[in-house]
């Protein structure tokens, strides 16, 4: 009995952080960092997220295809939204960097990468780094706030003159 539950609960942990995200699909929910917890209450799973960004359309997108997964593997499936702590792009893996700079998106700086920034929060409002995900030059310039998609702002390199999208939110 304890077994099959155990068994069923990393199945099923294993299906909410394999999903993928609904803008960015070579980026899983565990790469984003954003599953919780995942549990067991009597005969339902829980799957507990923490929004990347209040506000973007993706969120309940997300919720959903969470839901929409485990249901299709026979889950009873319940998703609970958890705000607290919020999430940070701290979270995101390095798994999840390393794939962002693979697809020529510039992963967002971290408070451990950029000291400058976590010391002076207005730093962060002013004057952020995007470093080039081609050739990592911080010679970068913001062409628009909103590149594809809402979660992403278009810059361009002026080192090697590629433009790229960086990765803001969600
Ligand atoms: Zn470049």
């Amino acid at each position: 009995m304890v077994a099959k539950r155990s068994a069923d609960i990393n199945a099923a942990r294993t299906i909410a952080l394999s999903v993928p995200d609904p803008e960015l699909p070579f980026l899983t929910l565990e790469d984003l960092g954003i599953v919780r917890n995942v549990s067991i209450d009597g005969d339902t799973i829980v799957a507990k997220l923490t929004p990347t960004y209040i506000g973007c359309p993706a969120v309940s997108v997300i919720e959903k295809d969470v839901f929409d997964a485990l249901t299709k593997a026979g889950f009873n499936a319940r998703v609970i939204r958890v705000d607290s702590p919020a999430w940070t792009t701290d979270w995101i893996t390095d798994t999840g960097r390393q794939k962002l700079k693979d697809n020529g998106i510039s992963p967002p700086e971290t408070k451990s990468t950029s000291p400058l920034a976590a010391k002076n929060t207005i730093a962060l409002f002013s004057q952020r780094t995007v470093a080039c995900p081609h050739c990592d030059s911080t010679n970068t310039e913001k062409l628009s706030e909103f590149g594809s998609t809402p979660c992403k702002a278009q810059y361009r390199c002026l080192h090697c003159r590629e433009p790229f999208d960086h990765f803001k939110c969600h």
